[in-house]
């Protein structure tokens, strides 16, 4: 029997556009799906991460509860990937890093336009708001680094395919330009 490569992966601050990348893959999932197996993944619903082979990160890390995904992550996977800009410099949730977290609250809850009985959430259950987003290499080490908003379905699955054959990592050139 083959040993599957075991993968999980997380949206942290992220809109789950790089996650919907993967499933665009399409028919050729079958042979990834083939040689892995998943362990935590919005897909499998596992809320607590396993020992894994790979690790794949979508988004920035703006609250305490990221910082502790990230961290579990780090901790399980002998391979961490930041996969596409949220994850490797903020990307859009850095946009609110030009402004106060007070005035981003003020804006959002309190004097924004439409707001219906302005009050800044507080239930305890709700994860600490960070000063700023951050990106997931100032949180944890970090292998690769898979650009693109999101990373095209062709360059996940070259990138996959490369390292579940033990292969180096390489492109095509079509898949690493962004203009
Ligand atoms: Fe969404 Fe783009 Fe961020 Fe991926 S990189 S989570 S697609 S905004």
């Amino acid at each position: 029997m083959v040993n599957k490569v075991r993968i999980a992966t997380a949206s942290l601050a992220g809109c789950f556009g790089c996650h919907m990348s993967l499933l665009d893959i399409d028919e050729r999932l079958i042979e990834l799906v083939a040689q892995i197996e998943f362990d935590r993944t919005p897909l499998t619903d596992i809320k607590q991460i396993g020992s894994c082979d790979v690790g794949l990160i979508e988004g920035g890390v703006c609250n305490a509860e990221n910082v502790e995904v990230l961290k579990a992550f780090r901790r399980h996977c002998n391979i961490l990937v930041a996969v596409g800009a949220c994850a490797i410099n903020g990307g859009v949730p850095a946009m609110r890093n030009q402004y106060s977290l007070a005035e981003c609250l003020e804006e959002a809850y309190l004097s924004g336009s439409g707001i219906d009985n302005p009050q800044i959430p507080s239930d305890p259950e709700l994860p600490l708001l960070l000063n700023q987003v951050h990106p997931v290499h100032d949180v944890v080490w970090i292998d690769y680094f898979l650009p693109g908003c999101p990373p095209s379905a062709d360059t996940l699955f070259t990138f996959l395919g490369e390292l579940l054959s033990g292969q180096p990592i390489q492109f095509a050139y079509r898949q690493i330009r962004y203009d």
